[in-house]
């Protein structure tokens, strides 16, 4: 299996409209492992799109509490399980991920225990593993190394950039994060920097679409975000080979489109470009 990296669903925030793409969710395939990274809404049938088999599921990384990174954590555990799922799980992520996957298990009880009951299924509750995650290595397994770089997205505190090695390849994700000096030796010289993105001219519009009239949503974006400018600027001081734009803001106004993405990173970076889509798998 060649490494790639499929991203599954490409806009940021949890809100879909028609038009849209589908919230954040990678599948990272790197070293013989597949990595789920984030669990925006979409991510199991993302998965199922990609050819993989949910009952195969074996490690999930979610790099913080915003749900446009974690709403499907659960629904895509218990698909799984009806899939076929017989081994164990193990789920990194911030600091009240368990409290997020408990109350989950408490909604979803009685199927549980029904399944269990009359199907035969084995119980879903041990099968899935959630650790902590901190700054640092995080896991050390087989050849893969991941690594956890805390970001900047206030009001959340516990927010990780990650970085997935093998003897061959390198890919770094960005988490949510305003620009981020300390990505830049975080990602030195990888193959991949998948960045989340925002375009700067389109935030007038898109709060006044979607916000509820107080510039809370504008205030949050400016310092939670990153302009695609300064992801492209990040991404030349790194050194890394290739630029993939993801958790795009804004994903569903018709009158932004690649052209302004590949617009507002001219004269910033210019290598190989990716510009994220639901379905777009990147060999790396
Ligand atoms: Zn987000
Ligand atoms: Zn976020």
């Amino acid at each position: 299996m060649s490494d790639y990296v499929a991203i599954l669903g490409a806009k940021g925030g949890p809100a879909i409209r028609p038009g849209s793409s589908m919230p954040t969710s990678l599948l990272v395939s790197m070293g013989g492992r597949r990595i789920v990274v984030d669990c925006g809404l979409g991510v199991t049938r993302g998965l199922v799109d990609q050819g993989m088999e949910l009952k195969d599921l074996s490690l999930i990384f979610v790099t913080h509490l915003h749900s446009d990174h974690y709403l499907e954590l659960g629904p895509l555990l218990h698909t799984a399980w009806t899939a076929g799922l017989k081994t164990p799980v193990d789920v990194y992520g911030p600091p009240g991920l368990e409290t997020a996957w408990a109350g989950f298990l408490a909604s979803m009880q009685a199927d549980i225990d029904l399944r269990i009951a009359d199907e035969g299924r084995p119980d879903l509750r041990p099968l899935v593993r959630i650790h902590p995650i901190a700054e640092g290595e995080v896991l050390s397994d087989g050849g893969l190394t991941i690594r956890a770089l805390r970001t900047i997205h206030p009001p959340l505190v516990d927010c990780f950039a990650l970085s997935f090695r093998t003897a061959e390849r390198h890919v770094v994700f960005s988490g949510d994060t305003a620009p981020l000096a300390a990505l830049e030796t975080f990602a030195r010289g990888a193959d991949l920097l998948i960045h989340e993105a925002m375009l700067e001219q389109a935030l007038p519009s898109l709060t006044a679409r979607v916000g509820n009239g107080s510039e809370k949503l504008m205030t949050h974006l400016l310092r939670s975000h990153t302009p695609a400018q300064d992801a492209a600027r990040i991404a030349t001081r790194a050194g890394v080979k290739r630029l993939a734009l993801c958790h795009l803001i804004p994903a569903d106004d018709p009158a932004y489109g690649p052209e302004d993405w590949s617009r507002a990173i001219a004269g910033h970076w210019d290598g190989p470009f990716f510009l994220a889509a639901d379905g777009l798998r990147i060999a790396v």
